[in-house]
């Protein structure tokens, strides 16, 4: 079964998809959902990619506004290639395979692995749980590559990278990221230590994503993670943004900054700064400094993250996920009614993280 769908996704696929992308990627949205179509093998993938098609040629779906300002912005080495190892390699091919595998093992093989390369970061964020750690300890070269080896035998293609500071090891996640091209490398960073050379680095390998830091605008962030510290992640954005790079933001909401990470306000600056998802992040204090005044009070009625799932503007968008409950939220500015995925936290992984999309809904 998956053999022939192995042998479509070869050159002469990633070819035809790249040509569809790059010429007039408006007028071949119908001809790339197809291409897709025929690679799925479930029924589900199946009717996922017709509800996708039929969102996308709707002229007033926030996913056809998501889809095209990618296509415009973003790189077409990095688009092509995370189109095809986000959706081909690692969902539509990966997600059987290791169904099927699940079924010989007799366990669970998890759809994402993250990988913490390090416990070093150059910065000392309060509550941070890296802050406890020694700040000496790397997963050296070896080790990772092993470990996405034997990944990619269980069809893993999505890494997540964290730490510590993973961009402490820049140099060793480019060199992962070109040898395995085929996998997704989705790093949590808080975004100091991107700079121009390593940027150019990140396009030509292609399958490199971020999630920047960002917890509210400047007095936010800085009085969290350090002065100066907004107006560095906001350079290295425009880097990212400047080179055609895939990013997009991760918030860790609190007491304190609740009410402004959900406030339009706070999306309309990402999304201006070319933001195009976001994960938020409940605080839980540990690590350096903690403080339990931090903690979000229990929720007694509406509370201002589900608010915010109302909120956006039709003409803008961006994906917005729940880190802490694996739950994607939705799709901010629902143009034509209610436009949700939801992520099941199925399948824990032994190695850490497995969040599986079991069921994409979209109306
Ligand atoms: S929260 Fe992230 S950036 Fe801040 S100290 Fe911890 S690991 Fe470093």
């Amino acid at each position: 079964m998956f053999d022939g769908a192995k042998k479509v996704v070869g050159d002469k696929f990633v070819g035809q998809l790249s040509h569809y992308l790059s010429h007039n990627p408006e007028r071949n949205i119908v001809k790339v959902t197809n291409m897709l179509y025929k690679l799925a093998i479930t029924d589900e993938h199946k009717r996922q990619i017709n509800d996708v098609q039929r969102l996308l040629v709707d002229p007033d779906s926030n996913w056809r506004e998501l889809y095209l300002s990618t296509m415009t912005g973003v790189d077409p080495r990095v688009r092509n290639r995370l189109m095809v190892n986000f959706l081909v390699h690692s969902a539509l091919l990966g997600l059987p395979q290791q169904r099927e595998l699940e079924a010989k093992l007799g366990h669970g093989v998890p759809w994402a692995i993250l990988i913490d390369p390090t416990d070093r970061c150059n910065l000392r964020c309060k509550g941070c749980w890296a802050g406890e750690y020694t700040h000496k300890n790397d997963l050296d070269y070896a080790l990772l590559d092993r470990i996405i080896i034997e990944g990619e035998e269980l069809h893993i293609h999505f890494y997540v990278l964290s730490g510590g500071e993973p961009l402490v090891r820049r140099d060793d996640i480019v060199r992962l990221a070109r040898k395995h091209h085929d996998s997704v490398f989705h790093i949590f960073t808080n975004g100091t230590l991107i700079d121009e050379p390593f940027a150019a680095k990140c396009v030509e390998a292609g399958n490199i994503t971020f999630a920047i830091s960002v917890d509210g605008f400047e007095e936010s962030t800085d009085s969290r993670r350090g002065q100066g510290v907004f107006q560095k992640v906001m350079h290295s954005v425009d880097i990212l943004r400047q080179y055609g790079l895939f990013y997009g933001f991760s918030t860790t909401y609190h007491r304190n900054n609740v009410e402004e990470v959900c406030s339009e306000a706070y999306i309309d600056m990402l999304i201006e700064k070319g933001f195009r998802f976001g994960w938020y992040f409940t605080y839980i204090p540990i690590g350096a400094d903690s403080d339990l005044d931090f903690m979000l009070p229990p929720p007694s009625g509406p509370t201002p993250m589900r608010e915010s799932m109302r909120c956006g503007k039709p003409s803008q968008s961006l994906l917005l996920t729940s880190g802490t409950t694996g739950r994607l939220l939705t799709a901010v500015s629902p143009a034509a009614g209610v436009t949700s995925i939801s992520m099941l936290r199925e399948r824990w992984s032994h190695v850490r993280l497995s969040t599986m999309p079991t069921a994409i809904s979209m109306k």
